[in-house]
């Protein structure tokens, strides 16, 4: 299918993409009708070998230094939950990093995702597989809530492991940037790099976006997300919001019994940042297949992966 222009989506350790051929234009195209994905939003391209690379980027085009490092990360985190941002090969359709010069790329560790690009014997360009904006996908039927009917195949490898996109690191600027939080903390990556990451310039303008995919309202469910502080704050906005004649509904951790024993319905979603991390997407899908008006969620520390958490949940709660 993938040969033949197809769209199949499929299990990665991070979230489920949506795949296509990265060297043909067209199918690349179907990606962002099927999603209603906005134009200038880029994708990442899914190889099977750090090898691979060589085939969408141009290499040539990065300083020593640059190369040094992206032979660094790709030592450190590949396969896994890094993408790295370098310069489009000029035969990778222009569509895929949406019109820039530069190319996301990325090497999974999930098996079946790394089969199918090796069966597919082509890169796949690949997002998260679900309506543009909305919450990532971490099980096939996920996939299908969002977007059955749209794509071609789906291919079911279970829930993922990770639970949140991978993190983007664009190694093409001086110092190289943390474009996105994610599954490879900045920790782990400052500590291969020998260098602070630096920060994107954060902005909600479209036509003016420098790296696109940094929209302020993203990963989003259908009810309003609102942030607490711990579990006393979270119990005094349940009842406030109860007072006022809304449908609350809230993301708890394991230990806060009170909260469990308060607010109906709650969805669990463990009790370590790795399990947060896990189950955000799919706690976040239930409460709003309940119908809830409003979820409620404590924050958490952001060291480790709870930057990449509180990244989204941030930006899931953003109006
Ligand atoms: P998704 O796979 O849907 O999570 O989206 C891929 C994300 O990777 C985009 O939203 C961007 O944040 C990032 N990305 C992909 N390509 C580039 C690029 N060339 N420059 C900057 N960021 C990129
Ligand atoms: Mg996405």
């Amino acid at each position: 299918m993938l040969r033949e222009g197809g769209l199949v989506a499929f299990p990665t350790e991070t979230v489920y993409g949506l795949g296509a051929n990265a060297l043909d234009a067209r199918a690349v195209a179907r990606i962002y009708e099927a999603k209603q994905r906005a134009l200038n939003d880029p994708l990442i391209v899914h190889i099977a070998a750090p090898e691979q690379l060589e085939q969408v980027a141009d290499l040539s085009a990065l300083s020593d230094l640059q190369r040094a490092r992206l032979d660094a990360l790709a030592g450190a985190f590949w396969p896994g939950p890094l993408t790295v941002v370098v310069w489009r090969k000029a035969s990778v359709p222009a569509n895929v990093s949406a019109g820039l010069d530069t190319l996301a790329v990325r090497f999974p560790s999930h098996p079946i995702a790394q089969a199918l690009i090796r069966y597919a014997q082509c890169p796949i360009a690949a997002p998260s597989a679900n309506r543009f904006g909305h919450v990532s996908p971490t099980t096939a039927q996920h996939v299908l809530d969002d977007l059955d009917g749209r794509i071609d195949l789906v291919l079911d490898g279970g829930a993922t492991q990770i639970g949140l996109e991978s993190t983007v690191v664009n190694l093409t600027t001086e110092p190289p940037q943390l474009l996105r939080p994610g599954g490879v903390t900045r920790a782990q990556v400052e500590a291969v790099l020998g260098v602070a990451l630096a920060a994107p310039v954060q902005q909600n303008d479209e036509s003016a976006m420098p790296a696109p995919g940094m929209l302020t309202r993203h990963y989003a469910p259908r009810a309003r997300l609102v942030l607490c502080a711990d579990e006393d704050a979270l119990l005094a906005q349940h009842a406030f919001l109860k007072g006022q004649g809304e449908l609350v509904g809230a993301l708890l951790m394991r230990d806060h019994a009170r909260a469990q024993a308060t607010i109906h319905p709650h969805f669990v979603l463990g009790q370590t940042l790795e399990e947060v991390a896990r189950n955000l997407y799919a706690g976040l899908r239930a409460l709003d297949a309940q119908g809830v008006s409003v979820i409620l969620a404590v924050r958490l520390p952001e060291v480790g992966v709870g930057e990449a958490i509180a990244d989204r949940l941030r930006r899931a709660s953003a109006r």
